[in-house]
């Protein structure tokens, strides 16, 4: 798998998905830039949430709120106490780490030993060796596996708990070396605040301490009595935005996962009081069914209900993705109750209430949220997306099976040749098609390698004008999953296409 997640990284900078930012500068740690490819499948999942929450939901308007905000806004927030990780110095080796990434690094290490003894039985055992009996009936093996368990249970304990003593006990006891140096000289556990400072005004004195929003959903909360005024909205409704977040992680890993500049798609469900349980079940079942109809695999998705709940929560469950290094989040639905309204109503000293026409009375709304990170969603196609097949002839090919509705390039239309007025055709197909779809020209290569590139990139269909088309006006039309070809108009192709983008 680690294998695997390397071929993802590498395969989104070879075909112009993703770059390491200000690359010629060494990169910038947890930063990343879309390339021309990425910036088109980044836009395409965007625009496939936005119409399955805005655009298909009559309740549910979009808005498009500033990054900066007022510097109370986090205190009403509660991010300015309480937005924090645990932080561990180690004063040797100058590292700094995540308390959960210095245990899933532990946890690591000791599945490393696990797997050293299975493969050493396995070659003494030769044919007769059962994986599963082994590890069930060594005790040593079993020993090691129940370590992995019982750490992650106390480890996640722990750290809902975010008391530092805790972890720090658990860090001790544990006898965690850094995974780098082998050292073990720990500092102190220390909370360390995720969001980042900067300062709005041209002079020191009258400069304002302003923070990058470390998520937009305040964005949506300090509007919501002007787009229920203005929108005429009556609960329940929903307000949606999608925009960049800014948060200081401790620990940059795993590529695009956990970035430091990140995006999130964000829908914040305004209701009455008392209904939390029933809109909670609901948004649960409808986002997941939203990630099901990609055709990225059911078994790929599961829910992680939250035991331990933050403090503005009365309900909490993330929808986690099999993303190359295992199941983590990749979206969060929240029940908030009343907890940010009423905290910006007192900071701000204004009411924000809705007037409930039927029942003739006036109250503070509950809110559901659904929070998806925008960067998390392109991980998890890309990495489900590529694959790599043996083919009948014996060769391997690697081929991107994006959905198709979020594909960069539809289609790719190609001459078979550069000559006998071929180009001339393949040219005009693009002219034609380009109005309903992003489609490219390639003429460089023979025609087998171009179909491998278009493979790799993800291109979910390739057109090929041949000489028989100077006589019929019929095209080669080759699907890239199924590498199927057909012969068919030119005039048949919008539609063709049409029907595998839509959903
Ligand atoms: P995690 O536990 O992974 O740090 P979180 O619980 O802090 O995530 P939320 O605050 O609920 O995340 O944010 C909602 C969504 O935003 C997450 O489900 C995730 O998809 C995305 N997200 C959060 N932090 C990052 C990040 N640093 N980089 C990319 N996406 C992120």
């Amino acid at each position: 798998n680690d294998d695997k997640f390397k071929k993802v990284i590498s395969h989104a900078k070879e075909y112009g998905y993703v770059f390491q930012s200000s690359e010629i500068y060494d990169g910038l740690s947890a930063v990343y830039d879309y390339a021309q490819n990425g910036a088109e499948l980044k836009n395409n999942i965007r625009n496939y949430w936005w119409k399955a929450m805005v655009q298909m939901h009559e309740n549910i308007v979009g808005i498009d709120a500033a990054i900066f905000m007022h510097p109370t806004t986090w205190k009403a927030s509660g991010h300015v106490d309480a937005f924090n990780d645990p932080l561990i110095d180690n004063k040797d080796s100058k590292k700094r780490y995540r308390a959960d990434v210095l245990v899933e690094d532990y946890c690591a290490k000791i599945e490393a030993k696990i797997n050293k003894e299975v493969a050493k039985a396995a070659k003494r055992f030769g044919d007769a060796f059962n994986k599963e009996e082994f590890v069930s009936t060594n005790g040593r093996v079993l020993g090691y596996q129940e370590k992995i368990d019982s750490t992650l249970k106390r480890l996640g304990k722990s750290l809902e708990n975010e008391d530092l003593a805790d972890v720090k006990a658990l860090i001790e006891e544990l006898e965690i070396a850094d995974p780098l140096s082998g050292s073990r000289n720990w500092t102190d556990v220390k909370q360390f605040n995720l969001m980042f400072g900067t300062k709005l005004g041209a002079s020191a004195d009258s400069a304002m301490d302003l923070y990058l929003r470390p998520e937009t959903a305040q964005g949506i909360f300090v509007n919501f009595l002007n787009v229920q005024k203005t929108g005429r909205m009556k609960i329940p409704f929903g307000i949606a935005q999608t925009g960049k977040a800014f948060r200081n992680e401790i620990v940059a890993r795993q590529f695009i996962f956990r970035m430091r500049e990140f995006e999130q798609m964000e829908m914040q469900f305004f209701i009455k009081p008392g209904t939390q349980k029933e809109w909670f079940e609901y948004w649960k079942e409808h986002r997941l069914k939203w990630h099901k109809s990609l055709g990225m695999g059911d078994d790929n998705y599961r829910f992680h209900d939250h035991e331990k709940l933050a403090h503005y929560a009365d309900a909490a469950t993330d929808i986690e993705f099999n993303f190359p290094f295992g199941f983590k989040e990749l979206e969060g639905i929240h029940s908030r109750t009343d907890f940010d309204l009423s905290q910006h109503e007192e900071y701000s000293g204004k009411k924000l209430q809705y007037f409930d026409h039927e029942d003739n009375a006036s109250y503070t709304p509950y809110v559901l949220e659904t929070s998806i990170g925008l960067d998390r969603m392109f991980l998890a196609v890309f990495s489900n997306s590529l694959q790599e097949e043996e083919l009948d002839n014996g060769t391997t090919r690697t081929v991107l099976k994006l959905p198709a509705v979020l594909a960069p390039t539809k289609a790719a239309i190609l001459p078979l040749v550069k000559k006998d007025g071929l180009p001339d055709i393949a040219k005009q197909i693009v002219e034609d098609l380009k109005w309903d779809f992003n489609v490219v020209y390639d003429e460089k290569d023979a025609v087998g390698r171009r179909y491998r590139r278009q493979d790799a990139v993800g291109t979910p269909y390739c057109i090929t004008v041949d000489h028989d088309t100077l006589e019929d006006n019929t095209v080669t039309i080759r699907h890239r999953d199924t590498m199927e070809q057909k012969r068919v108009k030119i005039d048949e192709l919008r539609s063709i296409i049409k029907k595998e983008v839509d959903v």
